[in-house]
């Protein structure tokens, strides 16, 4: 590519991106007059959070660059965290193990990310609401009548669709999960799924899946934002909500529903093991000098090339490791269905030579088929082309991929 290209490319970027910019501004200032205000001082809790101006200004910076945004849109990342609070989230919880919520809660030294999530607009959350019983259904029911079409519905847990959802029950009325997920869904703004179980039913939709267990998308019929993983990291959560308040719009989503800016590339492209993997440097077993030289798990069954998400980058317990530093294959948890499609967890998928490759061949080869699939978007891309869908009924072809909306 000549100079002169170059150079009309990035002048073309450097347009979009400032009118881009000047959108964002003015919603955001819309939107500051319409959100209820907020309960704490954002400010203030970082300071009591220990968070320094310098760390946030550093943490803005971070998820700047995460959300796919170039360093121009710091200043309106720190503006939307202020808003972050303010933004009403009604948190159901279906059929699961809480442990997203508790994944999100548990840390020793919080972080911004943490600190947003603890300052969230909490309007239900059964695990962590005082209220209960019939006073907590009256919570729920004043929440949808006071921000209607508003608020943004957080799911954790599958929906048991058989019985007529009667497998799960909930509250002193004993509407089934099914029931509640149907009124909420269809009265927030947007259905976020956090964790692979409200996003694709995950071990409860597992074969032989006695109680039908789906995902909200596809028990409700509804499109869904899938922030996947057993656990996912809280930043994927916070990212997208940002974005969600930066433009009012959803983030570039996959095929499955997922952000792209988090899930857009697979955890054997970022790996730290990766080089061993190139050069066939393996641990053949458990506790060998491979395995003490931190060489690829491929054989030990790690699921990495198959799977989409950004764990090696974002790490769990306050960004200190994850399970492939930790010395154990990933597992494929962001993935729909892999309890029965990436077992047995510690073997890998099928070492048997097809149509001439390798399953190494074949893993990378379907890695960048995958890729090639994915939406290679901007993230902002969504918010020029807004036009909320989500929560809605899902269109026949909702299977494609497609561009945060259309
Ligand atoms: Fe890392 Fe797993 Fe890929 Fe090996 S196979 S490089 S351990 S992701």
């Amino acid at each position: 590519m000549g100079k002169k290209a170059e150079e009309d490319i990035r002048k073309n970027a450097d347009g979009y991106y400032r009118q881009l910019m000047k959108q964002c501004k003015v919603h955001l200032e819309e939107q500051d007059k319409t959100l209820p205000p907020a309960r704490t001082d954002f400010q203030e809790t970082l300071r009591e959070g220990g968070v320094t101006r310098r760390s946030f200004l550093k943490w803005t910076g971070a998820m700047t660059a995460a959300l796919m945004l170039p360093p121009m849109f710091k200043p309106l990342v720190a503006q939307a965290a202020e808003q972050f609070s303010r933004i009403p989230v009604v948190w159901l919880h279906l059929a699961e193990c809480t442990g997203c919520s508790e994944a999100f809660l548990r840390t020793s030294y919080p972080n911004v990310d943490d600190i947003l999530l603890d300052t969230i607009s909490l309007e239900y959350h059964e695990t962590l609401m005082a209220a209960a019983g019939y006073q907590a259904e009256a919570c729920l029911e004043k929440a949808l009548k006071d921000f209607s079409g508003k608020f943004v519905c957080v799911v954790e847990g599958a929906i048991p669709m058989g019985l007529d959802g009667r497998y799960l029950t909930l509250g002193p009325k004993g509407k089934t999960g099914l029931e509640v997920a149907k009124e909420v869904t269809s009265k927030a703004a947007m259905t976020l799924c956090i964790g692979s179980c409200s996003s694709f039913g995950n071990v409860q939709a597992a074969k032989p899946n006695p109680t039908d267990a789906k995902g909200v998308g596809d028990a409700l019929g509804i499109s869904t934002v899938n922030i996947a993983g057993c656990p996912p990291s809280p930043q994927n959560f916070v990212g997208t909500v940002l974005h969600y308040i930066l433009f009012g719009a959803l983030p570039a989503l996959d095929g499955h529903g997922r952000p792209v800016w988090a899930y857009g590339k697979r955890i054997h492209d970022y790996c730290e093991r990766r080089p061993h993997y190139d050069a066939g440097e393996y641990v053949e077993e458990w506790g060998d000098e491979g395995a003490k030289k931190g060489w690829c798990l491929y054989k030990k069954g790690c699921k990495g090339p198959y799977t989409y998400s950004n764990c090696a980058k974002v790490r769990f317990n306050d960004g200190m490791s994850w399970p492939i530093m930790g010395g154990h294959g990933c597992m494929g948890c962001t993935e729909p269905a892999f309890w029965d499609t990436m077992a047995p967890l510690e073997e890998p998928i099928d070492e048997k030579p097809i149509g001439g490759y390798s399953a190494n061949a074949r893993a990378d080869m379907l890695g960048m088929a995958l890729t090639g699939a994915a939406v290679v978007g901007v993230a902002a891309h969504a918010a020029i082309t807004a036009g909320i869908n989500h929560g809605q009924p899902r269109k026949k072809d909702d299977n494609e991929p497609h561009e945060g909306h259309e």
